[in-house]
């Protein structure tokens, strides 16, 4: 390990006297202090140079040569870091990305919304339920999501509490990534519990057995590689509270400049992309590859902007504009952003979130949303590039491995109605592993046409 963790970084705190969007209001500032001590002084959780290879692969991404699966809970909780819940999510990511490696013929670069993915910015500052309110629930990272009081101030000790739940969780990511399971020759073993039941199961061993046979004959023809025997998996996550993401932060022994250790990558999220904000200020000041989410009012000079503090040296897979427009928007307002961005002279990663802009609440009061309203969105982001020449470089998507009913339609179609049967998430709604496959399934058709 060559980055320096006895080092913390005291030579950014640029972003402090900036005003900070969404951040929690603790009670007790010495409280805070400590936690920040200590995390300064705790191991990084990835390594720099880790970092710089998933930016060389982002860069592929951003250059038309490979395509980004980005996946996971909108939020991770501390009760679900369990090798269950980590290895069912990782099986799907697995299924879809060689779905989308197979079908689509292209490399697919692997990224979670995992290990870190703890803090939510909210809407709304409060919430309220039989006319009692309270403040809104902020992640496992800020407060407690059970509805009352005392869980609901945020306590900075439930920083220490993110770091080593991500620090497991990465653990047995690393070890399923490369320690067999992954190996593409398991391709049918992640399907077993699931072929019978359901139709886009039933497609994907299909798959499998193709791809099967065509380990066999590369086999046959003397070739192995050791590729299919492991996967290159990154992790990611909303950089969203800064006294953690500041307290990972660290100088790279190699090159002396700084990297956010506590995710390879990390994005801004819609409502803390301020250019003249603290979130802004702090990715500029890291090597990572930076995501930034773009809703459908971002406007040309803030995409610009966004080049102008973060890729000054337009340097493809520095940054990767992550579009949640909704499906309703994404014709109209992304072919400008996409123009303009590109005769910047930079070469950004364009990438999908089909999810944030097609929440809706259900009669039942569950948030929701629609299959195909998803599905739509992909195929307007498609669209766009397709119309403009340049590269639909990826998605970006809620998912779960777990046979949630939390978004409606698909092929094993869940019905409004059937929401509250596994409505288990504790902010957005998820696509669950069968609604996962099917979106892979039509992504890959996209791709290919
Ligand atoms: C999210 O990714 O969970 C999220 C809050 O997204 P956005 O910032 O795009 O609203
Ligand atoms: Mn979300």
């Amino acid at each position: 390990m060559t980055v320096n963790a006895e080092k913390p970084v005291t030579s950014v705190p640029t972003w402090k006297g900036l005003p900070a969007a969404q951040q929690p209001e603790y009670p007790d500032q010495d409280a805070l202090r400590a936690v920040v001590a200590e995390l300064e002084a705790c191991p990084p959780l990835v390594f720099a140079g880790e970092c710089d290879q998933l930016r060389s692969r982002m860069a592929a991404v951003a250059k038309g040569e490979a395509f980004l699966l980005q996946g996971g809970d909108c939020a991770e909780a501390f009760d679900a870091v369990s090798a269950e819940h980590i290895r069912a999510k990782l099986k799907t990511l697995l299924q879809m990305s060689a779905v989308l490696t197979y079908a689509a013929s292209v490399p697919v670069v692997k990224v979670g919304r995992i290990a870190g993915q703890y803090s939510k910015p909210r809407s709304k500052n409060t919430e309220t339920r039989d006319g009692v309110t309270l403040p809104s629930y902020r992640g496992d990272s800020v407060n407690g999501f059970s509805f009352d009081e005392a869980s609901r101030v945020p306590d900075p000790t439930r920083l220490t509490r993110m770091y080593h739940a991500s620090s497991s969780t990465l653990n047995l990511v690393r070890a399923f990534t490369t320690g067999g399971y992954a190996d593409l020759r398991q391709v049918h073993a992640w399907n077993q519990d699931f072929v019978k039941s359901s139709p886009a199961g039933q497609r994907y061993e299909q798959l499998a057995r193709e791809i099967d046979n065509a380990l066999g004959f590369m086999k046959a023809c003397g070739t192995d590689p050791a590729e299919f025997r492991a996967v290159e998996f990154y992790s990611s996550h909303e950089a969203l509270l800064l006294d953690y993401e500041s307290a990972l932060t660290r100088t790279d022994s190699r090159t002396g400049t700084l990297y956010d250790t506590s995710a390879h990558l990390v994005w801004i999220g819609e409502r803390t992309r301020q250019l003249d904000g603290a979130h802004i200020e702090f990715a500029s000041r890291i090597r990572n590859p930076i995501g930034i989410k773009l809703g459908p009012n971002t406007t040309v000079d803030e995409a610009l902007g966004y080049i102008d503090r973060l890729d000054p040296e337009r340097e493809p897979g520095r940054l990767t504009f992550v579009v949640r427009m909704g499906a309703d928007k994404v014709r109209d307002k992304l072919p400008e952003l996409v123009e303009k961005v590109t005769a910047s002279g930079a070469t950004v990663a364009w990438v999908t979130d089909p999810m944030h802009g097609n929440t809706f609440e259900a009669a039942s009061g569950h948030k929701t949303r629609r299959f195909d309203d998803v599905l739509d969105e992909v195929k307007g982001f498609f669209e766009v590039h397709k119309g403009l020449g340049t590269h639909p470089g990826g998605i970006h998507v809620e998912l779960t491995g777990d046979d949630v009913t939390e978004c409606v339609g698909g092929g094993d179609e869940i019905f409004v109605d059937d929401l509250h049967q596994r409505y288990e998430t504790a902010c957005d709604p998820r696509l669950n592993r069968s609604q996962s496959l099917d979106l892979a399934f039509l992504v890959a058709e996209m791709y290919r046409d």
